[in-house]
């Protein structure tokens, strides 16, 4: 380093301490993070996340007998989720969003974005604030009902909190001019918050007022050409539920007031689902209920299996629009024969947060929250001996296991978290974080103190327990994936 800036810092370090935000070395022994500058250095000793330092209250839940503070518990995910302190409600059909709920939204988030660049998708962002002129246009300003929420400004302006935003986002491609057929199909998706006010908010994330959605709206030159993208968006969609691990259908679906000639929607099948869905037996055909006859056994699609329902949660759903939007909105682009000709449409829904917690809905037991692996907000966590036990002295080889798994497996540094609640017996502490579902839980005990010392480690999400050397430990953790 050169020495006038070493210099520098040292002297900022040095206020630092004087002013007390650099802290001593915590109870249990690792220094506490500090404002140095990231080096290599600094990173491979960054002190791990200690859980008694969580922000994951999971005593909110008792305010009092108020019931609207509360939230009804109407749901296992629901009741989990408070219970671990990944959310808290704050008024009907809206919940705080605590940090490891953030965490897993996030991973999701990035899934997402992944699937949806890779057949194209351009990622915006569209003001939540609407027009109320451009929703009259559609006239869903009157079909939408109560379930729009709706505000003036000071000016006496109507405007909509955008539930969706197909005129939106038809709008704004309608003022492109020069939009060629060259530019076709043109994908733009965004993730953000939406809002519906819904008759009767419950199940938690499942039915909130609230809430994050991905939507994506495709632009193409011909019904041809439209129908290639839905499928490649269906496609897209099967490849992220089956990254999640969830066993999602797509069945046929009514076109309700967006309009439109074909419709999927993609339910996971659930207890709690709101959704009635036809499953043939025999064949790949599925519907919803409301689409069909619901006395109707017979399959339509090979005649002779037979229709069984089950319940589903509505966890994506694409339309093919036609020329709905892109004909009241006059969205054009310029052919090859250098002719203005109307865009053909669809657009496709994800409830981000309703699949975050319709996966802890169907994966979780009573008790304890299991995550898609993919999305748990931490993927390790590591247990050191309990304060004065007969293995007490493995606390050590514990901070050192943490140490040397960053530095092996430079993937999981930030995904490693220690239970330094070295009050609490072994026993205790496994009984939380199995509760919050971390894939992967280490105990640091007697065994790591053997002559060949072996480290208990907890795959959660098969319930399966191995005792490993800890080379065994760090080649099983390296195969982690983290998105
Ligand atoms: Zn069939």
């Amino acid at each position: 380093m050169e020495p006038v800036l070493h210099r520098v810092r040292h002297k900022v370090f040095s206020s630092l301490h004087r002013i007390g935000l650099l802290s001593r070395r915590s109870h249990s022994g690792f220094a506490e993070p500090v404002a140095e500058p990231a080096s290599s250095h600094s990173r491979q000793m960054k002190p791990p996340l200690l859980v008694s330092r969580l922000y994951q209250p999971s005593n909110l839940r008792d305010m009092g007998p108020d019931s609207r503070m509360q939230g009804e518990l109407t749901c296992k995910s629901q009741r989990l989720m408070q219970q671990a302190g990944l959310i808290h409600p704050f008024n009907p059909g809206c919940f705080y969003y605590l940090p490891a709920t953030v965490r897993a939204m996030e991973k999701l988030v990035r899934v997402i974005d992944q699937e949806m660049q890779q057949i194209g998708g351009q990622k915006l962002d569209m003001p939540s604030l609407c027009s109320a002129d451009l929703w009259q246009i559609s006239q869903r300003w009157d079909l939408m009902g109560k379930e729009l929420f709706r505000l003036k400004d000071r000016h006496g302006v109507n405007y909509c909190l955008g539930p969706t935003h197909e005129e939106a986002v038809t709008h704004l491609v309608a003022h492109q001019t020069a939009l060629s057929y060259k530019q076709l199909p043109l994908l733009l998706y965004q993730i953000t918050r939406k809002f519906r006010d819904e008759p009767k908010p419950r199940f938690g994330l499942l039915r909130g007022r609230e809430f994050y959605m991905k939507d994506m709206y495709s632009f193409d030159v011909s019904e041809e050409a439209a129908y290639e993208t839905y499928e490649s968006v269906c496609h897209a969609y099967t490849r992220i539920f089956a990254r999640l691990g969830l066993r999602c259908v797509q069945v046929q679906a009514d076109t309700g007031n967006i309009g439109g000639k074909l419709s999927h929607e993609f339910q996971l099948p659930a207890d709690i689902g709101e959704d009635r869905l036809l499953v043939c037996r025999s064949c790949s055909f599925s519907a919803n209920v409301e689409t069909m006859l619901s006395d109707r056994t017979d399959c339509p699609q090979c005649k002779t299996g037979t229709l069984s329902e089950s319940k589903g949660i509505e966890v994506g759903h694409t339309f093919y629009l036609g020329k709905k939007y892109s004909d009241m909105f006059n969205a054009v682009f310029s052919n090859a024969q250098n002719k203005q000709s109307v865009a053909e449409m669809g657009c496709y829904g994800l409830g981000v947060t309703r699949i975050l917690a319709a996966a802890i809905e169907v994966m979780s037991t009573d008790e304890s929250i299991r995550w898609p692996g993919l999305l748990a907000p931490y993927q390790v966590c590591v247990l050191p001996p309990k304060k004065g036990s007969k293995a007490d002295e493995a606390t050590g080889l514990a901070e050192d296991f943490v140490h040397t798994l960053g530095q092996t497996v430079p993937h999981l540094r930030g995904e490693i978290v220690f239970d330094d609640r070295t009050q609490m017996t072994i026993g205790k502490r496994l009984k939380d974080a199995s509760r919050l579902g971390y894939p992967y839980v280490v105990v640091v005990g007697q065994g790591a103190l053997e002559d060949t010392p072996r480290f208990e480690v907890i795959c959660q999400q098969t319930d399966e327990t191995m005792f490993l050397s800890k080379e065994d430990l760090f080649c099983l953790l390296g195969k982690v994936e983290i998105v």
